[in-house]
C-alpha cells in the first residue's frame, strides 16, 4: 500500500448497528452498503454472520451485490464463527475474515477463565484456520488498550506468524487518551518484530469523547487503517466518526500529510441515509454533518463570510456534498424528474418500486407545494416497509379539545379484514394508541417518542420516531405525515409490525 494513504474501514453495518435502538433489515443494509461503496470506503464490515440468520443473510447479500470495497465479516476466534463467516463471504470478490479474542486481564479472568498462553494458542489457531478460506485475515486483540503490553506484543506476533494480514488495536471501552494511545501504536510498531508484514489498524470507542482524537493520534504514530462509522454511531457512546476523521485529514493535510480515497462529496448524503434508516437523529451541533455545522448565526460572522468565506469557514459545505441550492420537486416534476433525483440521492429503483414511490410522491405534492430531499427519503423508507405490513391503517377519527376527553376510533386492516376499536386517553395520540392496543389485544411499553419536522414551513412533513419495549426488545418505529396524529399512529403501527416480525423469527428459532 501507499504509505501516505490511510485505509478507511467502515463498520457502520456491524458496530454501528449495535447502537441501542438501531436495527436494520437486509434491504436497508444493502442500500447503506451501496452508498458506502459510492463514498469509496476501502473496507465494509458488513456484519457478524454467526450471530443471527439476519446478520448472515445481510453479509451474504452485500458480498454478492456490492462491488468495490473489501467486504469483511466478524468472527470470534472459533471454528463455528469462522465457518459461518466464510460461507457468507463466499461470493465476495475481495473477502476478509475479521477474527477477535479478548486479551485484557479482566476479560481473561472473568470472561474466559483461561491463561495467556491458552488465549494466544486460540488466536493462532483461529487465524491459521481462517487462512484455509481466504488470504486476507484481520485479527483484533479485544480490549487492547487495557491489555498488558508484553502479552499484547506476543499475541500480535503470533497472529502475524499464523498469517494475519491486518492487526487491529481496539480501545474497546473508550478508556485511552490521545498521547497514551498514540504511544501504544508507536511501541507496537517498534517492538513487535514482524509488524511490518501486516497492516496496523485502530478501532476507537467514544466513551470519553476521544474516539476521533485517539484515532488521529494513532495515525500520527503509524496506524495505517482506521475503523470508524458514519455519524459515529456504535455500542454505547459510539465509535470514531468517519466524516470527522476524513475531513480532519483533508482539512489539515499540512499537518498529517496523509490522504484517504473517500469521495468526500458523498459524506452528507451517506450521513443522512444512515440517520434516516437507523432512526438515530444527528445532534444539530455535530461536527461536519450536524444541521448547524455550516450555519453562521452571528451578524459579524455572516457579514464576513459574505465578503470572503475563508474568514469563518475552514472547509466548504460543497466539499461534503451539502447542497448549496436545494433542488425542490413539485407536482409537475414528473416520473423522470423524480427518478433522476432519487438516483442523485443514491437510490436505484426498479420500475415497480419507482411507480409505487411516484404515487406516494404525488400524494405529498398535493398536500405541500415543495417536496424536498428529506421528504423523498421518508417516502422511500415508508415504502421499503410497505410490502411486509401485517397491520395497516385504514382510517382514524379523533375528537379532541381542551374541554372534552380525547377519543379515538381506529380502523386497521389485517388479512383483508377491517378491525375497529375506540378508546379514550390523556390526549389524542394516547387515545389512538389505546385503540390500537385493543385491536392487537396486547400492551407495549412506550420508551421514547419524538416528533420533528422533516423540512421547514407550516406544511412540513412531521416525522414521529417511537420506541416500544416488549419482551426486553427495543423496537423503533417511524411514521410521517403532514398530520402529526397520523404520523404518530403510523409510527406506532410500524413498531408493532416490526415486533410481529421479530416475534415470528424468535419463535422459528426456539
Ligand atoms: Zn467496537
Amino acid at each position: 500500500m501507499d504509505e501516505n494513504e490511510v485505509i478507511i474501514f467502515d463498520t457502520t453495518l456491524r458496530d454501528g448497528e449495535q447502537s441501542p435502538g438501531a436495527s436494520l433489515d437486509v434491504p436497508q443494509k444493502i442500500m447503506i452498503a451501496q452508498q458506502l461503496a459510492r463514498l469509496n470506503v476501502d473496507v465494509i464490515e458488513a456484519g457478524f454472520p454467526v450471530s443471527s440468520p439476519v446478520q448472515f443473510e445481510a453479509v451474504k447479500s452485500i458480498a454478492e451485490e456490492v462491488q468495490g470495497p473489501v467486504i469483511a465479516g466478524l468472527a470470534r476466534a472459533m471454528k463455528l464463527d469462522i465457518d459461518s463467516c466464510a460461507q457468507a463471504l463466499k461470493t465476495a470478490k475481495r473477502p476478509r475474515i475479521h477474527t477477535f479474542i479478548a486479551t485484557s486481564q479482566v476479560h481473561l479472568e472473568k470472561k474466559f477463565r483461561k491463561s495467556e498462553d491458552e488465549i494466544l494458542a486460540m488466536a493462532y489457531e483461529a487465524v491459521k484456520y481462517a487462512k484455509n478460506y481466504f488470504n486476507d485475515i484481520e485479527f483484533s486483540p479485544e480490549d487492547s488498550a487495557r491489555t498488558g503490553k508484553q502479552f499484547l506484543f506476543r499475541i500480535i506476533e503470533a497472529a502475524i506468524d499464523a498469517g494475519a494480514t491486518v492487526i487491529n488495536i481496539p480501545d474497546t471501552v473508550g478508556y485511552s487518551f490521545p498521547d497514551e494511545f498514540g504511544g501504544l501504536i508507536r511501541e507496537i510498531r517498534e517492538k513487535v518484530p514482524n509488524m511490518s508484514k501486516a497492516i496496523l489498524s485502530v478501532h476507537c470507542h467514544n466513551d470519553l469523547g476521544l474516539a476521533v482524537a485517539n484515532s488521529l493520534s494513532a495515525i500520527l504514530n503509524g496506524a495505517q487503517q482506521v475503523e470508524c462509522t458514519i455519524n459515529g454511531i456504535g455500542e454505547r457512546a459510539g465509535n470514531a466518526s468517519l466524516e470527522e476523521i476524513v475531513m480532519t485529514l483533508e482539512t489539515r493535510k499540512d499537518a498529517f500529510k496523509r490522504r484517504t480515497r473517500i469521495q468526500t462529496e458523498e459524506i452528507y448524503r451517506t450521513s443522512k441515509m444512515v440517520s434516516h434508516l437507523t432512526g438515530i437523529i444527528i445532534q444539530p451541533n455535530k461536527a461536519i454533518v450536524g444541521a448547524n455545522a455550516f450555519a453562521h448565526e452571528s451578524g459579524i460572522h455572516q457579514d464576513a463570510v459574505l465578503k470572503d468565506k475563508r474568514t469563518y469557514e475552514i472547509m466548504t459545505p460543497e466539499s461534503i456534498g451539502l447542497p448549496s441550492n436545494r433542488i425542490v420537486l413539485g407536482r409537475h416534476s414528473g416520473r423522470h424528474g423524480l427518478k433522476s433525483r432519487l438516483e442523485t440521492l443514491g437510490y436505484q429503483m426498479a420500475t415497480e418500486e419507482l411507480n409505487q414511490i411516484y404515487e406516494e410522491f404525488l400524494k405529498i405534492a398535493d398536500k405541500k407545494k415543495e417536496v424536498f430531499d428529506e421528504d423523498l427519503e421518508v417516502i422511500i423508507e415508508n415504502n421499503i416497509y410497505g410490502s411486509r405490513k401485517e397491520l395497516e391503517l385504514t382510517y382514524f377519527h379523533i375528537s379532541s379539545g381542551n374541554q372534552l376527553v380525547p377519543t379515538a376510533t381506529i380502523g386497521l386492516k389485517k388479512d383483508d379484514k377491517i378491525y375497529q376499536e375506540a378508546a379514550c386517553g390523556d390526549g389524542p395520540v394516547d387515545a389512538a394508541f389505546k385503540a390500537i392496543d385493543k385491536i392487537t389485544n396486547m400492551t407495549v411499553e412506550l420508551g421514547d417518542y419524538q416528533l420533528h419536522a422533516v423540512t421547514g414551513g407550516k406544511d412540513a412533513l412531521g416525522e414521529v420516531t417511537i420506541k416500544i419495549i416488549k419482551n426486553g426488545w427495543n423496537i423503533v418505529g417511524r411514521g410521517a405525515s403532514t398530520d402529526v396524529i397520523e404520523a404518530s399512529i403510523k409510527a406506532y403501527l410500524d413498531a408493532i409490525n416490526k415486533l410481529f416480525i421479530k416475534q415470528r423469527k424468535h419463535n422459528d428459532h426456539n
